[in-house]
């Protein structure tokens, strides 16, 4: 990978530290379900950088892709997935860290990110919560200053397919949100692919709990069915947190009652009990869904007007 050094130096070691992510490491097989997705991804922003003289002309690849749906769902490991498995330069920006680290300064931020990422080409930005830069909340400074900075992006990401640019090394966005209908018209248009990550189906809730015991050992009275089954509005976080939370309840029955020093002369192995249907229960006894319904109808029925899957 070159080196890149633009004219604000400041910014790019800034953006280098803060923003470049030359290893996200995730891959598909580490995201459970969402099958549609990641072939719709993949068709998006994999396959034009694999063989980018069949994606010119009317297939020329979409300027920007959007992930919406409820929090905790796996957006982010989707865009990390993609910027593994297509071999670019990761850049990873929260729109709320533009809006406020970067304050007074954001417009010039973005102009240098998008400078950066032809440098590093080919290269995926990926900005999170991307519905903060369309706010209207604020004094009417604030207002005004995030107007320019959205203007500034516009024109950047209409920049990322211009004649000179050549094939397979271009610049993608991927956006991510939680509130899809904050989103306005100019930004909602330019995000041409606008994908749907729901919450876990029964099969990718079971696949989840696979993957996250992949290194722990499960009694064999766990059953698998049933849970998932009982987690049916749970979101891929809570049920990574319903997981975490019964690996760790083997270790409370084991040291309930001692003191820290005899907990110290334990042995990690002597803490060690394989997770039984038992931990399991009581962790999903203690933990709630993230997601209400009302926040799923309204993403589905955004879905249905501006969705693309
Ligand atoms: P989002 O960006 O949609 O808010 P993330 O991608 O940050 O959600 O997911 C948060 C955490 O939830 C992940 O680190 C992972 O542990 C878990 N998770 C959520 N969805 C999935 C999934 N489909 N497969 C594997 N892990 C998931």
């Amino acid at each position: 990978m070159q080196e890149y050094s633009g004219p604000d130096e400041d910014l790019v070691a800034l953006l280098k530290r803060d923003i470049l992510d030359t290893s996200p490491g995730v891959t598909w097989g580490e995201i459970a379900g969402l099958h549609e997705a990641k072939r719709v991804l993949e068709e998006a922003t994999v396959l034009p950088l694999i063989m980018p003289d069949f994606f010119r002309g009317i297939r020329r690849p979409v300027r920007g892709v959007l992930m919406f749906g409820p929090p905790g769902t796996g957006k982010t490991l989707l865009a990390k997935a993609v910027a593994t498995e297509a071999h670019t330069s990761f850049f990873h920006v929260s729109s709320a860290t533009l809006a406020s680290k970067y304050r007074g300064e954001s417009e010039r931020m973005v102009r240098c990110l998008f400078d950066m990422a032809r440098a590093y080409a080919p290269s995926i930005i990926f900005i999170d919560e991307i519905d903060a830069l369309c706010t209207t909340r604020g004094a009417t400074g604030e207002h005004e200053a995030s107007r320019r900075v959205k203007s500034e992006l516009l024109m950047q990401i209409d920049g990322c397919f211009g004649h000179d640019v050549e094939p397979g090394q271009h610049v993608m966005v991927l956006a991510a949100t939680n509130f899809p209908w904050d989103i306005d018209e100019a930004l909602r248009r330019r995000l041409e692919k606008r994908i749907y990550i729901p919450l876990p189906e029964l099969e990718a809730r079971k696949e989840l709990m696979r993957i996250n015991f992949k290194e722990v050992e499960v009694a064999a009275d766990v059953e698998w069915e049933e849970l998932a089954r009982q987690m049916e509005s749970y979101s891929g976080d809570d049920i990574t947190n319903v997981c975490r939370d019964a690996a760790f309840n083997g270790m409370r029955r084991r040291t309930a009652g001692k003191t820290l020093e005899q907990i110290r002369n334990m042995r990690a192995a002597a803490v060690q009990t394989p997770v039984l249907m038992d931990d399991l229960v009581q962790a999903l006894a203690r933990i709630s869904p993230s997601v209400s319904k009302a926040d799923i109808a309204k993403h589905e029925a955004w879905k249905s007007e501006f969705g693309s899957v």
